[in-house]
């Protein structure tokens, strides 16, 4: 499966969207920063339409308009390996992680514009790929885009890893999330066992559902 994320593996929230700070002629950060893994993805179906070399801000860069008109930057970039007028999906790698650029280590800077393509007319990027807009550590294995993702129910993260039971009780087979996935509380208190109050939850971007003890989450 794929996700909106244009790494994979475990990765780093370096500097989150919407920091306030002078170091960014907006007064704010325009996009979020990550680290992990080297190899850069796509993270839509769209055309590269924009390959940038040596800019001062953002060393190499490839900007990718995705099919709903919106741009996506990818940025201090060591290596490209796409062209413009490529088209590219969310499997497509498009190049390396690097620290070209005015950076002070390597990471990528990731931003999603409008249809303007305007500096500082963004979407928040960290809402397009599912994850906190927060300085952490993730894993794109909770971040898989589902084949339906219904909305019922209220949003909630977790405040610690926690498994997912199959059945309302400590016993039942588990599958473990990690800190600050995203999932729906279906039903509150469906059960009382092993102590614990259970919840039927559904965790947001695969749609699995299953059982959760109702204080491990925000
Ligand atoms: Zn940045």
């Amino acid at each position: 499966m794929a996700t909106n994320l244009p790494l994979t593996g475990t990765f780093n929230v370096t500097c989150e969207y919407k920091r306030k700070g002078n170091s960014w002629i907006a007064g704010w950060h325009t996009g979020i920063d990550l680290t992990g893994s080297d190899t850069i993805y796509a993270t839509c179906d769209g055309t590269v339409t924009r390959i940038g070399l040596n800019d001062d801000s953002y060393g190499n860069f490839i900007v990718v308009k995705a099919t709903n008109g919106k741009y996506h930057w990818f940025c201090h970039l060591s290596r490209i390996d796409v062209k413009e007028n490529q088209t590219v999906n969310r499997l497509s790698k498009i190049g390396i992680m690097g620290n070209t650029g005015n950076t002070t280590g390597k990471h990528l800077h990731y931003e999603i514009r409008n249809e303007s393509n305007k500096y500082a007319d963004n979407i928040n990027p960290a809402e397009y790929m599912g994850i906190p807009n927060k300085v952490g550590t993730y894993d794109s294995k909770n971040y898989q885009i589902g084949e339906s993702t219904t909305t019922e129910g209220k949003l909630k993260t977790l405040k610690r890893n926690t498994n997912l039971r199959e059945e309302p009780n400590t016993k039942s087979n588990a599958t473990l999330y990690l800190e600050n996935t995203t999932l729906y509380v279906l039903q509150k208190s469906v059960a009382v066992a092993d102590g614990y109050t259970w919840d039927k939850v559904r965790i947001r971007v695969n749609g699995k559902e299953g059982y959760m003890i109702n204080k491990n989450y925000k």
